[in-house]
């Protein structure tokens, strides 16, 4: 059976025109947009890229945005300042700060001085709290996408056995707990696995959704995977450059062989990846809609 293959950019451009249309919708009834604002430290060429593209979407979907850009000397007092004006500030809904920071300014210290209510990315300790529980506002983005990917590919998760590969804060154990919820999109037994893991192909053949964000190339081949299995690779990997010169990359699922025996897969670029963004503008809009008290 060759697999159904799963385009993330098709999926993110679909979720695009609908936040649009909700903004759009929004602003006529309460005369305001939702208002994100990006805090850049430094000019680290890849954050620098990251920051634009965030800036272009917020405006393409009609967003009020705000693009802050600090020089990196800029002392932890003086981000923390930024941050709290921000945070006190009605026009804005999100708060991302870009990482890295240099050296010098503690992350988590900055991390943690976001309202959470603001925390689009959803990595502050209430958030990751509320997710737990079942009480989030919003998720963080990549584990977001890779929900709406499965739910939008046609894919039963409820009843499902989820296997996710890895336990990162950023991946593993987020998708493990939104997978877990009593919800629409979830319901499913989930089983994670990482290196601490006896038999890692044990457990990925029983997977009926198999989930892999281990940053290894190609780990997950044919011989791991049920016949049928829904696979969704998070994976980016570098593996070398394009003759034109572009970084070459690969996910943690071997897709050619393995799109042979799935029912679903997502490919690597364009599957999980393009999914990111557009989940950080649904946040956004989440938080907009919380704090006019909309459900
Ligand atoms: P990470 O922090 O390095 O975590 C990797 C996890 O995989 C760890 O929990 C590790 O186990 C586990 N692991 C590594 N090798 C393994 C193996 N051989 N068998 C079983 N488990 C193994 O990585 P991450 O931040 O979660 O990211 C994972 C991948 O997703 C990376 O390629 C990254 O680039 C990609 N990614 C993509 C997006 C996107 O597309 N938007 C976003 C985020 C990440 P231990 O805990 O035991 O070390």
């Amino acid at each position: 059976m060759a697999a159904k293959i799963i385009s993330g950019v098709e999926v993110a451009r679909q979720i695009r025109e609908e936040i649009k249309a909700e903004v759009e919708q929004l602003k006529a009834k309460y005369n305001k947009v939702p208002g994100l604002v990006t805090i850049l430290v430094g000019e680290n060429p890849a954050s620098v890229s990251y920051v634009t593209g965030k800036q272009k979407t917020a405006k393409e979907l009609g967003f009020y945005s705000v693009q802050d850009d600090q020089p990196a000397d800029i002392t932890e007092e003086q981000l923390l300042a930024l941050i709290d004006k921000y945070n006190k500030d009605d026009s804005i809904n999100g708060i991302l700060v870009q990482l890295p920071l240099p050296k010098h300014i503690n992350e988590t210290k900055v991390l943690y001085a976001i309202d959470p209510d603001k925390d689009v990315d959803a990595f502050h300790p209430v958030n990751v709290g509320r997710l737990v529980i079942g009480e989030g506002i919003f998720l963080p983005c990549t584990p977001a996408g890779i929900q709406e990917l499965l739910v939008r590919g046609g894919v039963e998760t409820s009843g499902a056995h989820v296997v996710v590969v890895g336990r990162s804060n950023i991946v593993g154990k987020p998708i493990a707990n939104i997978m877990l919820q009593k919800a629409k999109g979830a319901n499913s037994t989930v089983t994670v696995v990482h290196t601490g893991t006896k038999d890692v192909g044990h457990y990925t053949r029983m997977a009926d959704i198999l989930i892999v964000a281990a940053g290894r190339p190609k780990y997950v081949t044919a011989d791991m995977v049920k016949e049928g299995a829904a696979v969704i690779d998070v994976g980016v990997n570098r593996i070398g450059m394009t003759p034109e010169g572009k970084a070459k990359l690969a996910g943690d699922v071997d897709f050619d062989n393995v799109k042979e025996k799935a029912s679903l897969i997502t490919p690597v670029p364009g599957g999980v990846g393009p999914m990111t963004i557009t989940m950080l503008m649904k946040n956004t809009l989440a938080a907009f809609k919380n704090s006019l008290g909309i459900k």
